[in-house]
């Protein structure tokens, strides 16, 4: 199963699969960072916590690096240590995982060639590669005792020098040492090291620590020689990790640059068993605006916030999580899974990676609209969720007369068509709605929009062309007829001046003036209707709340309206230089539509 050391070897002309990470340094597009064979990856949490936006990050740009490649995403559980697992954790991974998209080739509950894929079910294969390294004289068995170590470790530390190991086991003979751990002596496995290799990052370049000893080293000489297998015969993370990625054939490792010091002891493992690694590429830290790096408390929280609390949908999250670090050249940067399988590469930036949680808002309105244009589960999702929150925000009693004999999302879908652009989450889509679901309007004083500045429109215009609007009949009641009345409305002739020549059209030298009128006509005609249907509330343009609320409640809203602001009309003649020129019950404007 070893694969050779190629080191400095030329390349051959045929390189089997297998090998081909050997020479993914050779074998990789410059502009984007791919190999440029398929790539197998993994993600390989633990089961101490669960699923949060970092890990999500590393999660998807391993699954986006075998997708893109055309090569296998594994998923592994690295439970080696037992002592921090928490219980339910490793479920609710896969159920994260599955909820984002992000499904594996290879892992538990799919299995795979080269299971178990939980690191707690291959601890034989562990011993095995670390009595490898023993009988190869790359480790040995250290039978210290912890209170020697202990004393030791307290002696440096007050002596103010690097912790380290003083190699009293490393020259006992392999017959004693054999013989003593077949005695049942309790010991540990230590991996011998001579200072660590530097390593060429996929994202940092060459790095590594590649220390030569000190000063102090040389008169009180110490070594790292770390821990692989602990006394009671489990692996060290490093172990694991390191023999699971070669068995597993992984080419690429995606990980956190947390994980960045332990990285020339990776390489250390490999070199020791002469295997060849794979690539690493290390994904930046993320950090808050002020620099902070993520924790509990500022915002790293595990995904059922997003998804639960929030109700942020997977394709933002995901979207949200590909941009940290990662550097496109898209015009824009709004991008669904399967877009981003399309176009990922691994030009990922150096540095810390801030998070800016407006972007999520905005992709969240983005692909609300992406789902309400194509439809889709993910839309009838929208409208189950809406829905819902409907019915627990406002009793059927208060329902009813709104929705008539509507279901609720046949009543809900072309909301939200019509005002997916603001969606956030379902509570606040609701409450921004919230004139749609009632019929009790709670509209402040009527204030003109052109109380300041420009040509007074006088309110029996406004009345006059509410009511024109409200003599569609109920066949014709739709979003097109609305667009269609309100812009063919001629807005300077409501506002002409009788006393003036007005029965004859305008001469052609005044169209601007025209133009300028209906403008301002249509101006105070909106901000009239929105006030009349929806208290001013922001949401969905006139003509599409027009035709959500029906021809009922759009005539009910439209003549209250009127009865509240008759006073105004009547009263009004100081601010009203003109009557409307559309005479109520004068529908010849409509065309075709009027009514017979
Ligand atoms: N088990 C490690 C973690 O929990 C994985 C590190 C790696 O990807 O190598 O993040």
């Amino acid at each position: 199963m070893r694969r050779p050391a190629l080191g400095l070897l030329a390349r051959p002309s045929f390189v089997c699969t297998r090998c081909r990470a050997n020479y993914s340094s050779v074998a990789r597009n410059k502009k984007t960072n791919l190999p440029d064979f398929p790539a197998r990856t993994r993600f390989a949490p633990s089961p101490t916590g669960y699923l949060h936006l970092g890990s999500l990050r590393t999660a998807l740009f391993n699954y986006l690096l075998a997708r893109k490649t055309g090569g296998q995403f594994l998923l592994r559980i690295e439970d080696t240590d037992q002592k921090r697992t928490i219980p339910g954790a490793e479920q609710r991974l896969y159920e994260d995982l599955k909820w984002a998209g992000l499904h594996w080739d290879e892992g538990p509950t799919v299995g795979g060639p080269y299971g178990p894929y939980r690191q707690s079910e291959r601890t034989a294969i562990y011993r095995s590669h670390a009595h490898d390294l023993i009988n190869g004289g790359h480790a040995y068995r250290c039978f210290c005792s912890t209170d020697r170590l202990d004393a030791f470790a307290r002696h440096r530390s007050q002596a103010g020098l690097p912790p380290g190991y003083d190699r009293k086991c490393a020259d006992i003979s392999a017959e004693e040492s054999e013989d003593r751990a077949s005695k049942g002596e309790s010991h540990i496995v230590r991996l011998k090291v001579n200072g660590y290799p530097m390593f060429n990052d996929l994202v940092y370049g060459k790095t590594g620590q590649n220390r030569s000893p000190n000063k102090l080293d040389l008169i009180d000489r110490v070594y790292d020689d770390p821990i692989l297998l602990k006394s009671d015969g489990h692996p060290t993370y490093h172990l694991a990790n390191v023999v699971d990625d070669h068995l597993m054939q992984i080419t690429h490792v995606i990980r956190g640059t947390e994980w960045m010091p332990s990285t020339p002891l990776h390489v250390a493992l490999y070199n020791a068993f002469q295997w060849t690694p794979p690539r690493f590429g290390h994904v930046p830290l993320l950090v808050d605006p002020s620099g902070q790096k993520l924790s509990k408390r500022n915002a790293d929280i595990d995904l059922t916030f997003f998804k639960d609390k929030q109700g942020i949908f997977p394709a933002t999250l995901v979207n949200f999580a590909a941009l940290l670090g990662w550097s496109h050249t898209q015009k824009s940067d709004v991008f669904s899974l399967k877009d981003l399988e399309d176009i990922f590469t691994l030009k990922i930036t150096r540095g810390n990676t801030v998070v800016a949680f407006e972007k999520l808002w905005f992709l969240q309105k983005a692909h609300a609209q992406r789902f309400a244009s194509s439809g889709g589960p993910s839309f009838d999702q929208m409208v189950t969720t809406v829905s819902q929150v409907v019915e627990t925000t406002y009793s059927p009693e208060q329902l009813a007369p709104i929705l008539q004999s509507r279901p609720i999302h046949q009543y809900v879908t072309p909301l939200l068509q019509a005002d997916a652009k603001s969606f956030t989450k379902p509570e606040d889509f609701v409450a921004r709605n919230a004139t749609f679901f009632t019929t009790a309007l709670a509209r402040p004083p009527y204030t003109p929009a052109a109380a300041a500045a420009g040509p007074v429109v006088p309110m029996t215009a406004l009345h006059t062309a509410a009511a024109a609007l409200s003599l569609v009949p109920e066949p014709h009641w739709s979003v097109e007829t609305h667009r269609f009345n309100i812009s063919s409305y001629d807005g300077s002739a409501a506002l002409a001046d009788p006393e003036a020549e007005s029965a004859t059209p305008p001469p052609p030298q005044d169209e601007k003036a025209r133009v300028a009128a209906d403008k301002a006509f249509k101006k105070e005609l909106y901000h009239y209707l929105r006030w009349a249907l929806s208290a001013s509330a922001p949401g969905p343009g006139i003509p599409e709340t027009m035709a959500i609320l029906g021809r009922d409640e759009s005539v009910r809203r439209l003549r209250e309206a009127r009865d509240l602001t008759r006073e105004f009309a009547d009263a009004g003649a100081g601010a009203q230089k003109v009557k409307g020129a559309i005479k109520e019950g004068d529908v010849s404007w409509m065309g075709s539509l009027a009514p017979r």
